[in-house]
């Protein structure tokens, strides 16, 4: 396989300096290193990078013994984190095969197989994630095509779609996260499949889809995420309790214009959100038979988020967060005078506050008078 080879010079401020000092150790001790994934796309794009991510010929053990502060992580595949602060590392992951080894039903069960850079490129999920840029040459290396699919906006699957979601469904999400950040184009095949094999979907562990579920919906797209997801029927294999209504929509409207202005967002806010049509549904329910309202929200409550967690997992202390936005809605429809302090010094005042105003531009116009009071009295 001969790649193609295009000078580009990334301005210096771009690029992570710590990703650049872990590249240039490697490359000293005589290892073959580059930049990869995500990072190459998105500054190729002109967008800023979440994360920069290493790809060398150098095995874990040879990565961990270049840097004093890494460590090596991972059951599936090891890969070496070095440290420059708890919270700030870059992830350095040895050239793979794609030779994996899959259960019957085409789940892949290990991935470990070191390799050439050649082999590492197949292993990948889409050309556009497949680039590889050498600091040192100033150059991206694109054994895939994916340089010609950036410049069109088109999104193809590195080998058979069909084959490579069945290998591991999260992929299709990966695909449709992709089309919206972008403003892409799937591929034909890549659109066909991933109608006929959404439900594939059900089968990922519910602990991997939360983390997944966060970057699906927590960016300057989101809106369009979800439109995609519910189009190709992946969102039913996610959240099966929701339904899109104009409460949603706002709602992810609103946490990608907080994005873009670097405010703070939670899961939690937009969990509760997505749930809360189900939530009150039920409650109507047990309300019939339960006389007092406090526990028919909390039964109601915990109903719902069971349901929910049998597709993706949330923390504890995410759903704790999920049920006080709940508890605390018909405490500000009510506004009793007596309480408005209490509620105001709630640590989680400003997130119920937030949701009762989105509810109230959108599903509920009759709370337009009380989101004004609190509007008011909180200034
Ligand atoms: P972003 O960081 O913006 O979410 P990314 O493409 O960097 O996007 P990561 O999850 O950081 O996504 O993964 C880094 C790279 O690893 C990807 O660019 C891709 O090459 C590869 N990759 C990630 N997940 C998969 C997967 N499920 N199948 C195949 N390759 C993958
Ligand atoms: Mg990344």
């Amino acid at each position: 396989m001969k790649p193609i080879r295009q000078n580009v010079k990334f301005d210096k401020k771009l690029l992570d300096k710590n990703a650049v000092k872990v590249v240039s150790t490697i490359h000293k001790a005589g290892y073959e290193v580059y930049l990869v994934g995500g990072c190459v796309r998105d500054l190729l794009l002109g967008l800023n990078p979440k994360d920069f991510d290493v790809a060398t010929n150098a095995k874990p053990e040879q990565v961990h013994k270049l840097f004093k502060r890494s460590r090596l992580i991972g059951r599936r595949f090891r890969l070496v984190h070095v440290m420059f602060s708890q919270r700030n590392f870059i992830e350095v992951a040895t050239f793979r095969s794609g030779k994996v080894q899959t259960a019957k039903s085409g789940v892949i069960v290990r991935d470990n197989c070191y390799g050439s850079i050649e082999d590492d490129v197949i292993r990948r999920d889409f050309s556009i994630n497949a680039l590889y840029y050498d600091v040192f040459k100033h150059q991206v290396i694109d054994y895939v095509g994916g340089l010609n699919d950036i410049s069109s906006k088109e999104i193809h699957m590195i080998g058979d779609p069909v084959l490579r979601f069945e290998q591991d469904p999260v992929r299709m999400i990966r695909a449709i996260r992709f089309q919206s950040k972008l403003g892409a184009k799937l591929s034909n095949e890549i659109h066909v499949s991933i109608l006929n094999q959404a439900h594939l979907l059900s089968h990922v562990s519910p602990a991997r889809l939360y983390e997944e579920c966060v970057k699906l919906f927590h960016n300057e797209y989101a809106f369009k995420v979800f439109e995609h997801l519910e189009k190709y029927g992946l969102l039913k294999c996610l959240f099966k309790q929701t339904q899109k209504n104009d409460f949603i929509k706002k709602a992810l409207l609103n946490t990608s214009t907080r994005i873009k202005q670097n405010k703070p967002v939670t899961p939690a806010f937009l969990f509760a959100v997505f749930l809360w049509q189900a939530q009150n549904e039920q409650f109507s329910m047990i309300k019939k038979q339960q006389k007092s309202f406090y526990l028919a929200m909390s039964q109601a409550s915990e109903e719902v988020i069971i349901a929910q967690i049998q597709q993706v997992s949330l923390p504890k202390w995410l759903t704790a967060r999920i049920k006080d936005i709940w508890m605390m809605q018909s405490k500000l429809e009510k506004n009793h005078p007596k309480k408005v302090k209490e509620l105001l010094d709630n640590p989680r005042f400003r997130m119920a506050y937030d949701f009762l105003l989105l509810r109230s531009k959108s599903t509920n116009p009759e709370l337009i008078e009380v989101a004004k009071f609190w509007t008011k009295v909180q200034n």
